[in-house]
């Protein structure tokens, strides 16, 4: 067999395009636009070049960007200040704190500054409480792509048996709450679990969100298994650096019914979900109808 490759960058594509028509249709109709801000303390090179790729789409989305860029010695107090600041601009309808943030800044105490109806990422303890009692939340932008291209390709989901690698609060986590929300039989894995293989094996759909290259493996996916690889992992091969996913795609793939495949899966769906809840939250905070 060889699976289906679920083409994230033609999926990212289209839900952009939506996005953008959306957002025109609010200029239009309403004169509202769209507001991201994203802060991004210090100068991490991985996360200056989501801040700026999160930048460029926001703008082709038609959206006002807002980039705040902090010094790495910032402290708790002034990256406060400036969250109250944008919680309060009514420009501003989403907020972002590229994550990790310098180790003296306690990122559980910034995130839950945020407005939780301005929390884009869904990361705020409201949403990840909203999102868990099955109430309308803002969903982590990385599941909620998982999700909506498993739907595509499925339809339903409902009665399927779906497992996690990785417990996260960012991946693992709010996409077990999500496959649970769509009625799947949910287990989530984790570096204590016993007999991995067998685990997966079991899945009718597999995420694999754990951050080591290739582990996860042909003979771990049930056959005909939809395998979503939301890994990226920087590696050397044969002297070039190559990004690779948490499943061995060669193998996984001869296996498997669908697979995405990295890079150009799971990753260009996290900023087009980011650009969604963005648009998502500006209608919530007008009166506005929701985009589907
Ligand atoms: P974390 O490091 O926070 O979590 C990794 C999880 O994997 C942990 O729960 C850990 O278990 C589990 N794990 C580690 N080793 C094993 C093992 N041998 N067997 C089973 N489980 C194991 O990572 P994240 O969730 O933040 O990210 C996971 C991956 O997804 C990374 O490669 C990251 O780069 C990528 N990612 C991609 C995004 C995208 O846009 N595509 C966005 C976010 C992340 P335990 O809890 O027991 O330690």
């Amino acid at each position: 067999m060889t699976a289906v490759v679920i083409d994230g960058k033609a999926f990212a594509a289209g839900v952009r395009a939506r996005v953008a028509a959306h957002v025109a249709r609010l200029r239009e109709e309403h004169g509202v636009q769209p507001g991201l801000a994203v802060v991004l303390v210090g100068q991490d090179p991985a996360s200056e070049v989501y801040v700026r790729n999160k930048g460029v789409q926001t703008l082709e989305a038609g959206m006002a960007s807002y980039e705040h860029k902090l010094a790495a010695d910032t402290s708790e107090v002034d990256l406060l200040a400036l969250i109250g600041q944008l919680n309060a601009d009514r420009a501003v309808h989403g907020i972002l704190v590229q994550l990790p943030l310098p180790g003296h800044l306690n990122a559980d105490l910034i995130i839950n500054s945020i407005d939780p109806a301005k929390d884009v990422d869904g990361f705020h303890i409201s949403n990840v409480g909203l999102l868990g009692t099955g109430q309308k939340a803002m969903v982590p932008c990385t599941p909620l792509g998982c999700l909506m291209m498993l739907r595509a390709h499925h339809g339903s989901l409902a009665g399927m048996s779906a497992v996690v690698v990785g417990r996260s609060n960012i991946v693992g986590k709010p996409m077990a709450q999500l496959l649970l929300g769509d009625s799947c039989t949910v287990t989530i894995a984790h570096s204590r679990t016993r007999d991995l293989a067998a685990v997966c094996r079991g899945a009718d759909i597999l995420v694999a969100a754990v951050g080591r290259a290739e582990m996860i493996t042909g003979d771990m996916v049930k056959p005909g298994a939809t395998v979503i690889d939301v890994g990226i992992n920087r590696v050397a091969r044969d002297g070039k650096a190559r990004l690779v996913g948490d499943v061995d795609f060669a193998s996984a793939s001869k296996v498997a019914g669908a697979i995405t495949p990295v890079p150009g899966g799971v990753g260009p769906m996290t900023i087009a979900c980011l650009l969604a809840n963005t648009l998502t939250a500006c209608c919530r905070a007008h009166g506005l109808p929701e985009p589907e």
